[in-house]
């Protein structure tokens, strides 16, 4: 399971990218993404996602 990033709902601010724990944000031609190949949902290092904890945007940072 992994997170994604409803791209017209992302302001691109930033602040998720280095609170990823597994540093599975990053920025590509615009926007963030989250890689779901990396994303763990936070499961070891968080009780909560912390990309949707950060984002200010509401139902930004969603289940995949
Ligand atoms: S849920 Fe956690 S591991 Fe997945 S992208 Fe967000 S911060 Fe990174
Ligand atoms: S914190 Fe939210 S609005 Fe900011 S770049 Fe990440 S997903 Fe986009």
């Amino acid at each position: 399971m992994a997170l994604t990033i409803v791209q017209s709902n992302c302001t691109v601010c930033g602040a998720c990218e280095f609170e990823c724990p597994n540093a599975a944000i990053r920025f590509e031609d615009e926007t963030y993404i989250i890689d779901a190949d990396l994303c763990t949902e936070c499961k070891g290092h968080y009780d909560i996602p912390q990309c949707a904890e950060i984002c200010p945007v509401p139902e930004t940072c969603v289940p995949a």
